[in-house]
């Protein structure tokens, strides 16, 4: 059987069953009825935030946290990475604001901070950084510059479910943090997203736009699209929240057998994520030096692939390299992004992956090595 870089968790039959049972005698299905709301008190406790909007998936969660936060503004600029996953890019362009790509650092491949202010103009009206694969940005240099040129800063934290840094849950940073509980996320809802932020004066607009504007039943007083979380994914994000805990427990020995194997073989560079954060191991990328490996990412790629491994090029190419995007933005500006993009690779890893499998994958990457 083929092994692929994820495979989604599920909780037991049974308990997703009592779960959504109570749907069944209430027959209120959506529109943040009550299962909306237990499965967002578990969320805001569980997180250690203040406040909380649950949304249809990460991406609508974006958008409308973009048009929640009024940054719209013409010609308005945002700086953002392109070494990110092209929903983050999406969500800036499909709210007519254009995206400046900033490159990313080599440790651990999030936004620069040391790149950003040279970037900023009149035209600058937020930045949003990536904690790419849970590596938590440099959120304390990221909040400073935007203090200091009066920008809101939107994370995308698809990545960083239940990660902390300096003991503070991640989506207590910024003016706003998404996460995304897809269905191939570390934790999911099979499809789903939210927006943590701390003022709540957002509270309303992110409430309202999710609902076509709809204030009240006679008022309707913003422009609002659809893009509500119902009552069944929310019962199944109340089951898998219950697992996250253990689920993050067994990614983490093979995480950690993966780095017993691969560690100090030449040309194998791992990413170093702040050492200030928390982990959640999501994801488990490599990146390969040809010269020194002696075989190319691709060439890995494809020999895992012959064996019916499915590991993923994540993220290759970088946003601003994507057929839709690379005539429009510069990429050359962007060079670590760049390399890294044509280097990388990320490694299956999920709950049930066992470490005879993890050791099999490790016996084919080293043996395309020198
Ligand atoms: C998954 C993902 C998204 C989009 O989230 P969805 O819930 O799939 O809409 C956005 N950004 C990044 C970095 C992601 O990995």
């Amino acid at each position: 059987m083929a092994i692929n870089v994820t495979r989604s968790s599920l909780p037991k039959i049974e308990d997703y069953v009592e779960e959504i049972r109570p749907i069944f005698e209430s027959h209120i299905l959506t529109n943040m009825g009550p299962v909306y709301k237990k499965f967002q008190r578990m969320l805001i406790e569980y997180l250690e935030v203040p406040y909380l909007s649950m949304f249809v998936n990460g991406h609508m969660a974006l958008e409308i946290a973009i048009q929640a936060l009024d940054v719209k503004r013409d010609h308005g600029e945002v700086i953002t990475t392109p070494f990110t996953f092209v929903s983050t890019t999406h969500a800036i362009v499909r709210n007519g604001l254009n995206p400046v790509f900033c490159d990313i650092k080599t440790d651990d491949y999030t936004l620069d901070p040391a790149k950003i202010e040279s970037l900023i103009t009149d035209n600058t009206v937020a930045i949003m950084p990536v904690h790419v694969y849970g590596n938590v940005c440099d959120v304390e240099a990221i909040d400073e510059i935007a203090k200091t040129h009066n920008l809101k800063v939107i994370y995308d934290g698809a990545h960083a479910f239940a990660e902390k840094y300096k003991g503070v849950g991640v989506g207590n940073f910024g003016d706003a943090t998404m996460f995304s509980f897809h269905a191939t996320k570390v934790f999911n809802s099979i499809e789903g997203g939210a927006i943590a932020f701390r003022d709540k004066k957002y509270r309303k607009a992110l409430h309202e736009l999710k609902n076509f504007g709809i204030h009240s039943p006679e008022i309707v007083d913003a422009i609002g699209g659809n893009a509500k979380l119902d009552e069944f994914r929310a019962a199944m994000g109340i089951c898998n929240l219950r697992r996250v805990e253990e689920c993050m427990r067994k990614r983490k020995v093979i995480y950690d057998w993966y780095n017993e194997r691969l560690r100090g073989v030449p040309g194998i560079r791992f990413c170093k994520p702040n050492p200030n954060a928390t982990c959640n191991y999501a994801y488990y990328p490599l990146v390969f030096d040809r010269e020194e490996f002696g075989k190319s990412r691709d060439e890995v790629f494809d020999s895992l692939l012959q064996h019916g491994i499915n590991a993923r090029k994540y993220f290759y190419p970088a946003v601003n390299e994507l057929a839709v995007y690379r005539n429009v933005y510069n990429s050359t500006n962007t060079p670590v992004a760049h390399d890294i993009s044509l280097n990388i690779i990320t490694l299956p890893i999920y709950e049930e992956l066992s470490l005879e499998e993890v050791d099999m994958i490790c016996d084919i990457i080293l043996s395309c090595g020198r």
